[in-house]
């Protein structure tokens, strides 16, 4: 019924424009506008009535409602939810928005963020756990939160000694008895690698005594080039006290060799030592370059000389000079020795070597035929034909020692010469070509002596 009325209303209010409308025709034709009139206001009394009827006759309008929950749909921290109420008289439905939820959040733990207790949303990390070590008594637990993980530690027992029982000691528990029943120690005295020592629980007492020193012993030798070493020892344990290097006798020969020879700018081969056979020093040879002067070789002699009598052990040197421009694997010019008592004396090995006489030699011959240019001239006093005289060799004996003077003199006295060299004299033999008194060109010998102290030149003998 009521929806009838809802319908009359409806239609009477669909029919006023229309009938309106109708109105403004009739108006603007000048007919009469009566009868539409009436019926406009017709259509607004059918309005109301209609209304008022639909009020009367509705059953929701005019119910009781008894409502009960028909639907209902939580809300969350995300989305709002509604409760659905219908009455249960007239079906008529109501609805109730349920507001969105605020978060509930419990604060952050060891183990969990800062968590929402309704939908879970997380905010921030965890706290973690704050560990303290495990001890004798408690496994590793977590300050904060209690949580423990392992077990308790093993106690770290200290053994009994004479005086206290096992006992641990990290946590102090103390199990048994002490050793001694009187809790006294059975003491040995300190040693030097020892303290006051208990024989039964080995406790000690005060320190070591000190070690006693023993001589230096010579561990090793060392060589020219390489340090020796020696030790002190205690004389009752046998530790090592004290290790130093030392420079072995050879290597201080070496080095004032070296030192010496670098100082005049030479240069030295090999050093050699080895032990002297007639006594316990030391003999060291090697080759040696310097300036070709014997006053250079000499000065070198005179000053390793000097330094080798500074050391303990007495030391001879036998050197080879060269030429310090021709380097060490040149002519060996003249052989240097040192004695034991630091006597030095250089030996003349070639003409090269630049000695005084070596010069004074050198400028007694020609340097165009080797001939001896006064004993030259003398030869030539002594012919017939001076003009066929034709050089051919002249050699020399340098009487540089007795064993030579006594040699040359031997020859010239079963030769039947009155004459004599002396030490220092040097004996020429000229061998030469002449015309004789008979015109005849013969080959013939001449000898003569030149004398070093006065420089006199004598010829004794043509064959
Ligand atoms: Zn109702
Ligand atoms: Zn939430
Ligand atoms: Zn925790
Ligand atoms: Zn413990
Ligand atoms: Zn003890
Ligand atoms: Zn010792």
């Amino acid at each position: 019924m009521s929806i009838l009325f809802s319908f009359l209303v409806f239609a009477f209010i669909l029919a006023i424009p229309v009938l309106v409308f109708v109105l403004i025709i009739k108006a603007i034709r000048k007919k009469p506008l009566k009868k539409t009139a009436w019926g406009i206001a017709g259509c607004f009394i059918g309005v109301i009535v209609s209304a008022m009827l639909f009020g009367f006759t509705d059953p929701q309008s005019n119910c009781e409602h008894e409502y009960i929950l028909t639907e209902s749909t939580k809300a969350t921290c995300a989305e709002a939810g509604k409760n659905v109420h219908q009455c249960i008289k007239c079906e008529k439905k109501i609805e109730e928005v349920l507001p969105i939820l605020e978060h509930e959040w419990k604060e952050a733990d060891c183990e969990n963020p800062k968590t929402c207790q309704l939908c879970g949303t997380t905010d921030g990390e965890k706290g973690g756990h704050n560990w303290v070590a495990a001890t004798c008594n408690t496994p590793k637990t977590c300050q904060i939160c209690g949580e423990t993980e392992g077990t308790v530690k093993n106690h770290t027992w200290v053994n009994a000694t004479c005086t206290t029982p096992k006992v641990c000691s990290d946590c102090g528990l103390e199990e048994g008895e002490p050793l001694n029943a009187d809790k006294s120690h059975t003491w040995a005295e300190a040693t030097c690698s020892l303290p006051k020592t208990c024989n039964v629980c080995g406790e000690t007492e005060g320190t070591t005594l000190s070690h006693n020193q023993g001589e230096w012993e010579v561990v090793y030798e060392g060589t020219s080039e390489e340090q020796g070493t020696k030790q002190k020892k205690c004389t009752v344990c046998g530790t090592v006290i004290e290790t130093e290097r030392f420079d072995s006798p050879s290597k201080m020969v070496a080095d004032i060799i070296k030192r010496v020879v670098k100082d005049f700018s030479g240069q030295v081969g090999e050093i050699e030592i080895i032990p002297a056979t007639d006594s316990d020093g030391l003999i060291a040879t090697c080759a040696i370059c310097c300036e070709n002067s014997e006053q250079e070789v000499k000065d070198i002699l005179a000053e390793i000389a000097t330094e080798l009598q500074k050391l303990d052990v007495k030391t001879e040197a036998i050197f080879s000079f060269g030429d310090v421009k021709e380097g060490l694997d040149g002519t060996c010019l003249a052989i240097g020795s040192i004695d034991a008592e630091g006597n030095y004396e250089v030996a003349s090995m070639s003409s090269e070597f630049k000695t005084e006489r070596n010069e004074w030699i050198k400028s007694q011959f020609s340097a165009w035929d080797g001939s001896h240019t006064v004993l030259k001239d003398l030869i030539k006093d002594n012919l017939n034909d001076e003009k066929s005289f034709k050089h051919i060799e002249t050699t020399y004996i340098d009487i540089a020692s007795e064993d030579k003077r006594d040699y040359v003199n031997g020859i010239l006295a079963d030769a039947g010469y009155s004459q004599r060299v002396e030490v220092g004299d040097l004996f020429v033999m000229t061998e030469f070509s002449a015309k004789n008194a008979f015109n005849a060109t013969i080959k013939n010998t001449a000898f003569g002596i030149v004398d070093y102290s006065e420089g006199l030149v004598r010829l004794i003998g043509i064959e």
